[in-house]
């Protein structure tokens, strides 16, 4: 019999999949304090046999190095060990997102602030992999501060092999972000690809190993390709890795789908408007209320839209500034 039993953790849903002779987790639940106790009560003395975290973020694969003490294999694309392994973020990725900040057109203060920002950030990745639990954050998602204790996942993806059940690469949330899909019942178990009622937004991130101008991952665009490989899969339910599952999944993609359109619309527009304009700049006439509050939020977004542009021939940039390719804009007129 193949069943699926959702555990809320916090902010968190993860899944206990039972298929035809193997019981699967999806995502290891985040390691805040009591998480375990709560997890235990929910298996039931049932240890599953074997752990898939969908990608390397703390929230989905913080509890990897609880599962594997207890004999269980954690399953993970390799290209999102370095975030399991403590590797990454690394000091050049932090030290690139500071070059980010200077060079995308911020006034002074809000620099000022985003850097602070990366510092913070820093310091909680450092305390995380440290083991202890911190006080919770102002949003008070979690019981506690999460903790990612490092480990080293027992599998690669390609090594995880359960019958009935596929796992698919599709990057751009993360490098080795996937999902994983019945397809004997259309379920799929979307991790952060595709959530109830809000589009993720893939942050600014490197992609590992890669240093210098190009150390940037163009997520977005490989978002996108990933949503497109959702639809074509046609899944019956949803399993996300936040919130509730959910039917008609089409429809979800394609709500995903139409505002990245339309996001990029509206930019194309002010470029075309405008003129030449640095990353900040566009943020600015796009989201001029919102961008100085939430910099890395909007600058993240609107660098994504930016990548999606560049990928399609729409825009280009000469390092500090993006403008109307020749192409589209001949296309216009
Ligand atoms: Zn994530």
């Amino acid at each position: 019999m193949r069943d699926v039993t959702a555990v809320s953790l916090g902010d968190n849903t993860i899944y206990l999949v039972t298929l035809d002779g193997a019981r699967v987790l999806i995502d290891t639940g985040p390691d805040f304090r009591g998480a375990d106790a709560l997890l235990e009560e929910a298996l039931r003395g049932r240890l599953p046999d074997l752990v898939i975290a969908t990608h390397g973020h703390l929230d989905h694969a913080g509890l990897g190095a609880w599962w594997q003490a207890r004999g269980v294999p954690v399953a993970m694309h390799r290209l999102d060990w370095p975030l399991a392994t403590g590797k990454e973020p690394s000091g050049e990725e932090f030290a690139a997102l500071e070059r980010f900040v200077q060079d995308c057109g911020a006034p002074a203060d809000v620099a000022l602030e985003a850097r602070a920002g990366v510092e913070a950030r820093r310091r909680w990745s450092a305390e995380a992999r440290g083991g202890d639990y911190r006080p919770a954050g102002r949003d008070r998602r979690w019981p506690t501060g999460l903790r990612y204790v490092p480990f080293t996942p027992a599998k690669g993806l390609e090594d995880a092999m359960v019958p009935g059940l596929e796992l698919l690469h599709l990057p751009g949330h993360t490098p080795g972000n996937a999902v994983a899909w019945v397809p004997s019942e259309g379920w799929l178990f979307s991790g952060d690809q595709l959530l109830p009622g809000l589009t993720p937004t893939p942050a600014l991130q490197g992609h590992h190993g890669a240093g210098g101008p190009d150390w940037r991952l163009r997520s977005l665009p490989l978002f996108i390709d990933g949503l497109q490989r959702i639809r074509g899969l046609a899944p019956a339910r949803c399993f996300p890795g936040h919130g509730e599952p959910f039917g008609d999944v089409t429809a979800a993609v394609d709500a995903n789908l139409a505002q990245a359109e339309q996001r990029a619309e509206r930019a194309l527009d002010i470029l075309r408007a405008a003129g030449p304009r640095t990353v900040y700049e566009l943020a600015e006439a796009l989201y001029p209320r919102a961008v100085r509050r939430r910099f890395w939020q909007i600058v993240a977004t609107v660098q994504g839209v930016l990548d999606l542009l560049e990928a399609r021939g729409q825009a280009v940039s000469d390092g500090v500034r993006w403008e109307v390719a020749q192409a589209a804009s001949a296309a216009r007129s």
